[in-house]
């Protein structure tokens, strides 16, 4: 069993190591976007298995129904709705899932 630092330490090295995954695939999109989809497989996996959730700015990054890396204009549709509650719809062009993000939190995020 680790103690409470250790566990710390371990969560460290796993948001490292998604993030550094996150990059490798922007990075192999348009050499093998198959090679990307399984960057984004193995940063799921490192997530799941540490306990560690995949940072926000990452999350919009990957569909949440095929888990495949997501880039604008190539496989996934951006659109602003104005509409009720102002968000921004990412639609998956492998998948036709939705992701929809509330504009108050990136709003948040950017003050941080
Ligand atoms: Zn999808």
């Amino acid at each position: 069993m680790l103690c409470k630092k250790q566990r710390i330490k371990v969560k460290t090295i796993a948001i490292e190591r998604i993030k550094r995954l996150f990059e490798m695939a922007d990075y192999m999109f348009h050499i093998n976007s198959e090679l990307s989809h399984r960057y984004v497989e193995l940063a799921r996996r490192i997530a799941m298995r540490c306990k560690v959730r995949i940072p926000r700015e990452l999350r919009r990054k990957f569909c949440h129904r095929c888990y495949r890396f997501l880039r604008p204009g190539v496989n996934c549709r951006v659109r602003l709705v104005k509409r009720r509650e102002p968000h921004i719809a990412i639609t998956c062009l492998e998948c036709g899932n939705v992701m929809r993000l509330n504009l108050e939190g990136l709003k948040r995020e950017g003050e941080r």
